[in-house]
């Protein structure tokens, strides 16, 4: 088989705001695997906080070597070489294992959540994310999201329940609530939750800095809402540690290197009776429609990205009001409406 990537750039329809900083732009990394008359699609995307870039993931994907694989291949085992080239390179190594899947789906004429065993009418609904910004623009992204039934606020800015009441100002809609590491004592942390329980907030993701499991076990011991980890839980070794200090975890392709150790992580989940949330970067329909075949393992799912970039080079999964309705077409049933790889 055959890989070739494609370096390109999303641009934001808002200014993208977190706790430490403003982006208009996100960089992703496109590729192809092509082989048999058929052509599998992946992609890379990249948030600065992971460290990878456009040349990190180039000079990564220089190193894969497929061409000796010929006919139906299993992916777990060509993804478990790609991994052992170096360390870390999460997004890069989702951009191959995404691609994988989808030439696999294609070569067999079967969506992805077929090869999977996944029922589509149990994908839960996807929220749609309310960015951290002024009074105004949050009122004005809220309205933005009529259409969509779940709300995630991004908050860890100082002024939460704030946002909060903004936004039940104007809506009763189900809110999920990411605090993105922004929050610093555990006992205000509690405070907080509770006053976004009466609020009908349905779960907080990754409420401290990463690596502080112990506060995190503390506040998920007595938190009266469910305490999911995302940036503490990257990859499937990651899950033990996150058993008991979490209620669940957010399962995001680009951190854990594709769908071959999500769909792992998703078992490993399910044993240790942890929620799942499957989430996604700042990525196209390409990606999310790859993550979309896992949601209906998911009791949340959390795919908006594409409902906020303006430059979705590709057709997907179908978030109409934010029912994920999987594709039907072989693979991940994204398809390339725009000619980046130029031809
Ligand atoms: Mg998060």
């Amino acid at each position: 088989m055959k890989l070739t990537w494609q370096p390109y750039t999303l641009e934001f329809k808002h200014p993208f705001r977190i706790a430490h900083g403003v982006r208009n732009t996100t960089p992703v990394v496109f590729t192809r695997i092509e082989q048999d008359g058929f052509t599998g699609y992946g992609e890379a995307s990249m948030p600065p906080y992971l460290g990878e870039s456009h040349d990190s993931v180039l000079a990564f994907l220089k190193q894969v070597q497929l061409e000796s694989i010929n006919g139906l291949f299993d992916p777990d085992e060509v993804m478990q070489t790609v991994d052992a080239i170096a360390e870390g390179n999460a997004a890069a190594k989702a951009s191959v294992d995404i691609a994988l899947h989808d030439l696999l789906g294609k070569m067999k004429g079967k969506p992805l959540y077929e090869l999977f065993g996944a029922d589509p009418a149990s994908a839960p609904c996807t929220s749609f994310t309310i960015g951290m910004d002024d009074t105004e623009m949050i009122l004005q992204k809220v309205e933005e999201a009529q259409g969509y039934p779940i709300l995630k606020v991004k908050l860890g800015g100082g002024d939460d329940i704030h946002i909060l009441e903004t936004i039940r100002s104007v809506t009763d809609k189900p809110l999920s609530v990411d605090a993105n590491q922004g929050w610093n004592n555990k006992e205000e942390a509690l405070e907080m939750i509770y006053r976004m329980k009466d609020m009908q907030v349905t779960f907080v993701e990754q409420p401290f800095s990463k690596n502080r499991f112990g506060d995190h076990a503390w506040l998920t011991e007595r938190s009266p809402l469910p305490v999911i980890a995302d940036e503490s839980c990257q990859r499937l070794s990651d899950i033990a540690r996150c058993a008991g200090s979490f209620h669940g975890i957010n399962i995001k392709l680009m951190k854990c290197t594709g769908l071959s150790e999500a769909r792992k992580m998703i078992g490993e989940a399910q044993k240790r009776n942890l929620k799942i949330l499957i989430g996604c970067m700042s990525e196209t329909s390409c990606a999310v429609s790859a993550a979309a075949a896992l949601t209906p393992f998911a009791n949340w799912a959390d795919l908006d990205g594409p409902l906020l970039i303006k430059n979705n080079v590709f057709n997907g999964v179908d978030l109409d009001k934010g029912k994920i309705r999987l594709s039907a077409l072989p693979g991940t049933g994204a398809v390339l409406n725009s000619p980046v790889f130029g031809t």
